[in-house]
């Protein structure tokens, strides 16, 4: 029996169902809290939106954001961010993002962009138009910036950024070792953790993107039975 001190996982598409929350997601929450294993979702989504799920949802103390360029915190009654990305590169994405819409007119970036401070995303169901994806990919790699796909963006960013990263740095502070925890995801922008964490699992939607992933979580659940969130809580039930 393994006995994980803390469980990292994505959000959309690993805790999310159908694009959007499910009781289920309750489940894993209580379950988590009966063995007081604490949860940090890892996620693309903005700053703006952690200080959301700090808000909502008092079993979490603490959410990794924007992909990994920041750490949204609870202490108490107050809720504080840590940028992961120097200010420099801050400054150079919102430089960037205006070239990006001189370049681009006719893409929008997506609405919480607004609260973005270390990446930038459009909506993939913006980018239906495969040629548009390609001059976007081009463009990003011919002024060095990063980019990634999730379930529902392309987010870009300046500086070394990665869920991995930030997962090592937010461990390091905890004293807590790599090999004592677990992480749960389900698509490309989970490939550094898949790439580099000791426990990874894949819920069976990974299936989705499996031929794409140049390195796949230690475990990949299977079937129906096992799409996101109730991939987590199956697991969880069996491993926790
Ligand atoms: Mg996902």
């Amino acid at each position: 029996m393994n006995n994980f001190k803390i469980v990292f996982s994505d959000f959309d598409g690993t805790l999310t169902y159908k694009e959007g929350l499910n009781p289920v997601f309750f489940d894993i929450i209580n379950l988590l809290a009966s063995k007081k294993t604490p949860l940090v979702i890892v996620t693309g989504r903005s700053l703006s939106w952690g200080h959301f799920l700090l808000t909502h949802f008092p079993y979490l103390t603490d959410v990794i954001v924007e992909g990994g360029g920041a750490i949204v915190t609870r202490s108490g009654k107050f809720i504080t961010e840590e940028c992961l990305v120097s200010h420099e590169n801050v400054l150079r994405l919102a430089e960037f993002a205006n070239e990006f819409t001189t370049e681009f007119p006719k893409i929008k970036l997506s609405v919480d962009s607004f609260g973005r401070k270390t990446d930038r995303a459009i909506e993939l169901h913006d980018l239906q138009d495969g040629v548009y994806f390609h001059h976007i990919e081009e463009f990003l790699r011919a002024h060095n910036i990063n980019f990634s796909t999730s379930n529902v963006h392309l987010n870009f960013w300046c500086g070394k950024v990665s869920k991995y990263l930030a997962v090592s740095y937010f461990l390091n502070n905890q004293k807590t070792l790599e090999n004592e925890c677990l992480f749960f995801g389900d698509s490309l922008n989970d490939q550094a953790m898949f790439k580099s964490f000791y426990n990874s699992v894949g819920v069976s939607n990974i299936s989705s993107v499996i031929d794409r992933l140049e390195f796949k979580p230690t475990t990949i659940l299977t079937g129906d039975e096992n799409i996101g969130p109730f991939g987590v809580l199956n697991y969880l039930k069996k491993n926790l």
